[in-house]
């Protein structure tokens, strides 16, 4: 796709029109599974004459909850406008102070790849972790607390093993002096 026509022409595209598949989310490990609800790309320039593309887009993630390790699921949106650079060096030189955080600068040579794109900022969008507000199943929320302490206590518990372990020889060989 000629992503500096379709700025320049003020392109505009969504899931209504094209169906695109993701194969990135279905193979990436953090993302149980993803269901994408919807995107939409336009493109237009702005008012310092650079193109720019906006992605919005909204899908629900199932993550693997960090308490009882079900999964969670999460509804998540994302946007991002991406103003367009020739080279890696033009972008790099490019003044980040000047952006806010849903803008980001990038150097698009050749082709582009709109569902690489798409994937990316559904990716970005996910959470590093996730947990459910209450654990449900088997895991009361008194457990899944204990869980989480017995799960930080590990190095303890493991340490305490090993300066318990002397005296429980210690008493073997009592045991067997006194016979
Ligand atoms: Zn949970």
């Amino acid at each position: 796709m000629d992503v500096w026509s379709f700025c320049k022409t003020g392109g505009h595209v969504e899931s209504k029109d094209i169906t695109l598949e993701f194969p990135r989310l279905a193979g990436d490990d953090h993302l149980l599974r993803c269901v994408v609800h919807s995107w939409t790309v336009r493109g237009h320039v702005n008012s310092r004459s650079e193109c720019v593309v906006t992605l919005t887009g909204a899908f629900s993630g199932w993550f693997s909850c960090t308490v009882c390790e079900q999964a969670v699921e999460q509804r998540l949106t994302f946007e991002r406008n991406l103003i367009l650079k020739t080279s890696e060096s033009e972008a790099d030189a490019y003044d980040d102070e000047s952006l806010d955080e849903i803008t980001d600068v990038i150097a698009c040579v050749g082709d582009v790849n709109l569902r690489d794109w798409l994937e990316d900022e559904i990716l970005l969008a996910c959470p590093m972790f996730s947990r459910h507000d209450t654990c449900e199943g088997n895991t009361s929320p008194e457990l899944s607390s204990y869980k989480q302490r017995a799960s930080r206590d590990d190095t303890a518990v493991e340490q305490e093993r090993e300066v318990q372990r002397p005296f429980a020889n210690l008493s073997d060989l009592l045991k067997g002096s006194k016979k």
